[in-house]
């Protein structure tokens, strides 16, 4: 038994107050209870699993990621417990918490620009491959096009959720980084009965058909431009799952985040902000038979310096656009 059984298993939280003079149940999947903090706890755990098992990473070895802190910290607290290095590469978008939380567990932390597409030699993904390749003993994760990151939540999110609703839910809402949680919980739960699957994206993320200018709600989306979005497209994400994509704002996730606080008791990050401004956009069409599950990636204890710190949104300008700049471009 280590702090690595304790990842997934979350409670299914009922939304009460933010669901005024909705028929339909909104549930929220309490992701930001794991260990680590967020989701991303159990795909670092699948992936690392399967590396070891295909002999890629290798006892002392090297965990190399790029990533937007969370998968960091899950794939740290990994390697703290078995005994790894871990080098993490963080795009300079992510929360001040994150990096703290990050060297906090051991791992060397990398900051790089964001802002740039992934084809870019400055994007996370290409200097974390690069550091991988150089570094003897290193293993690159690659949460964008490892195949245990959906499955992990095949194997678990989708089964649980089917399981703590007695198979009951009839919708699931997710907002989409690099498609690992979407893909592989929907996947389970279309097979488990009629579910029907919604992606969350930020408005200018061009997932959902944006044009892949700045926003600032971190780890969801894709900031590329959409005519080499065919070329970065990432494998985790398997588009035939998911049946619409609804896109939110800043400023609307933004206010659901602080709302989610102050109204439900429940300190969540934006992205969940972001999902749950959709998961009641669905519940509104629906009956009383409705069930929309919405998936909160991880706690707003990651962000207190930005959407809930009244100087941050001051200084960003909301309710004005976002400009370009360093704050953008970051991957999950
Ligand atoms: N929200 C947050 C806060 C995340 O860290 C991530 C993962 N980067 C996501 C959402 C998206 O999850 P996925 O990569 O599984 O699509």
């Amino acid at each position: 038994m280590s702090v690595l059984d304790a990842i997934g298993e979350t409670p299914l939280i009922p939304l009460t107050r933010v669901t005024a003079g909705i028929a339909a149940a909104v549930h929220l999947k309490a992701e930001f209870l794991n260990p680590g903090g967020s989701v991303k706890d159990r795909a670092a755990l699948a992936m690392v699993r399967a590396a070891e098992e295909s002999g890629e990473l290798k006892p002392g070895g090297v965990i190399v990621e790029g990533t937007s802190g969370n998968t960091g910290i899950g794939l740290t607290i990994i390697a703290a417990q078995r005994g790894y290095r871990a080098v993490v590469v963080v795009p300079d978008k992510s929360s001040a918490e994150k990096l703290a939380i990050l060297r906090a567990y051991g791992a060397e932390v990398i900051v790089t620009t964001g802002g740039v597409t992934r084809d870019d030699p400055r994007h996370v993904s290409q200097v974390a491959a690069r550091l991988a390749a150089e570094t003897p003993g290193g293993w690159l994760a690659n949460q964008y096009d490892n195949p245990a990151n959906p499955g992990a939540h095949y194997a678990t999110t989708g089964p649980e959720i089917w399981r703590q609703t007695g198979g009951r839910v009839t919708h699931f809402v997710a907002g989409v980084g690099t498609g690992g949680t979407i893909s592989g919980t929907g996947a389970y739960l279309r097979e488990a009965g009629p579910v029907t699957i919604v992606g969350a994206d930020p408005e200018n993320s061009v997932y959902g058909g944006g044009d892949g200018s700045p926003y600032y709600v971190e780890s969801i989306g894709h900031y590329v431009h959409p005519d080499t979005l065919e070329d970065v497209w990432p494998q985790s994400y398997h588009r035939e799952v998911v049946d619409r994509i609804e896109r939110v704002g800043d400023r609307e996730s933004i206010e659901m985040t602080r709302r989610l606080a102050r109204e439900e008791g429940l300190l969540v990050g934006a992205s969940a902000g972001t999902a749950v401004v959709v998961a009641l956009r669905v519940a509104r069409e629906l009956g009383p038979d409705g069930l929309v599950v919405v998936l909160a990636p991880d706690s707003g204890r990651a962000y207190l310096s930005k959407y809930f710190d009244d100087g941050w949104l001051r200084r960003t300008g909301f309710p004005a656009p976002p400009v370009p700049g360093p704050l953008v471009g970051d991957g999950p």
